[in-house]
């Protein structure tokens, strides 16, 4: 399935709900009953198919699962509370003490201090390569047990080849795992090019209304078993049904809102590119030959001295202050900012990422609109 239309229809469709209902209900409960002795005894022993106990196994959940496991051409996936229950219960089921982890830098900030600070406590060492070289990460990759990625990372927007590390960490035997939280299964299918897990954030665009922190792994199932047999159940991060529903929910607009951001992001950063306050634009779409089949809407842009960044922000007026993206609604946040964070090592100070930098989220205003506003802001904000 690669096709925009067979994924709208994949998405708006939905065959044979329980009740005749066309949305899939909230089944919000905690545990399933049985009708007899038997019949608890067969699904105990495996032999038959019914859920247990909603930690494990929900029908709205499932619901969210399967959709997001046939958008990324998987097998399987598993819905969690969280992007960061994804990657913890995914890398988790990979390593054990002993073992070397390689990631690229700008990797999503908590996702490093994890590696950080839980992996290394455990006796897992990770190395940090340069993902934009990929004679680099190749090279790193020789007796890793994991490698792990995110293209393009979400800070500066720095790119890998997947085709060509997934093809040789494939041969390799190295573990892989791409963060497609920014492409979203639209843009790029790591699991197509050979990756063997991919997590999302379901906080950002698949949720895409800001309401809801989630996260989803998806892959093989046999990657999938390996996470239900060692992690899943009991690291106890599940996605609930309400989460579930919004996740639903929000997956029916995910084309038409992807491509929005997509033409909304490309004519903003465009004209940010020309702006002579504007010393680069971290934007994937604007290059060439980027190996993705479209664009989101987040970028970064690096702004000349005369910038003044805190009065820039304090100039916005359409597009809010804040953390997170894939929402709505246009966000800037200022990498001076982040780079001052002091909870735990710093990915932003560790990787080397100018104060002149900051964040856009580009949502679902008119474009022109967006733009005035960044006009207004950098004439209040030229020294
Ligand atoms: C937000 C984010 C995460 C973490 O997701 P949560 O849902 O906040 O736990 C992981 N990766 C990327 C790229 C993110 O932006």
């Amino acid at each position: 399935m690669t096709d925009f239309d067979d994924i709208a229809t994949l998405l708006a469709h939905d065959d044979d709900l329980p009740g005749h209902a066309i949305v899939p209900p909230i089944v919000q409960t905690s545990l399933f009953i049985f009708d007899d002795y038997a019949a608890l005894e067969a699904t105990f022993r495996g032999e038959r198919k019914q859920p247990i106990y909603s930690r494990v196994g929900n029908p709205t959940v499932v619901a969210f699962e399967e959709k997001v496991a046939a958008l990324e051409q998987g097998e399987a996936a598993r819905g969690f509370a969280s992007g960061m229950g994804a990657i913890a219960t995914t890398v988790l089921s990979q390593l054990r003490a002993g073992d070397r982890l390689v990631a690229v830098e700008h990797i999503y900030p908590d996702a490093f201090r994890l590696f950080e600070k839980l992996l290394r406590r455990l006796g897992i060492e990770t190395v940090y390569v340069d993902g934009r070289d990929t004679q680099a990460v190749i090279d790193a990759m020789r007796g890793a047990r994991l490698l792990y990625l995110e293209s393009p990372t979400s800070v500066v927007f720095e790119l890998q080849d997947l085709a060509t590390i997934l093809d040789v960490a494939r041969n390799a035997d190295v573990t892989t795992v791409v963060d497609n939280s920014w492409a979203t299964p639209l843009y790029q299918k790591p699991l197509t090019l050979g990756a063997d897990f991919v997590v999302h954030s379901a906080s950002k665009y698949i949720g895409g209304h800001s309401d809801t922190v989630a996260g989803v792994v998806a892959g093989s199932m046999a990657r999938i078993a390996e996470l239900d047999d060692l992690t899943y159940p009991y690291l106890g991060a599940k996605l609930a049904p309400f989460e579930a529903f919004l996740l639903l929910r929000g997956l029916r607009t995910l084309p038409l809102r992807m491509a929005r951001h997509q033409a909304s992001g490309l004519e903003v950063a465009r004209w940010l590119a020309a702006h002579s306050a504007t010393a680069r634009v971290n934007h994937p779409g604007l290059r060439e030959a980027s190996g993705l089949a479209g664009s989101s809407g987040l970028f970064s842009v690096d702004f000349q001295p005369e910038i003044d960044i805190p009065k820039f922000c304090n100039s916005l007026r359409l597009f809010r202050l804040g953390v997170s993206w894939g929402g709505h609604e246009s966000l800037a946040f200022p990498a001076m900012v982040g780079l001052q964070q002091v909870a735990g090592p710093n990915s932003l100070r560790r990787f080397g990422v100018s104060d002149r930098l900051v964040r856009l989220n580009i949502g679902l205003e008119s474009p022109s609109d967006l733009i005035d506003d960044l006009n207004q802001a950098l004439e209040a904000a030229s020294q």
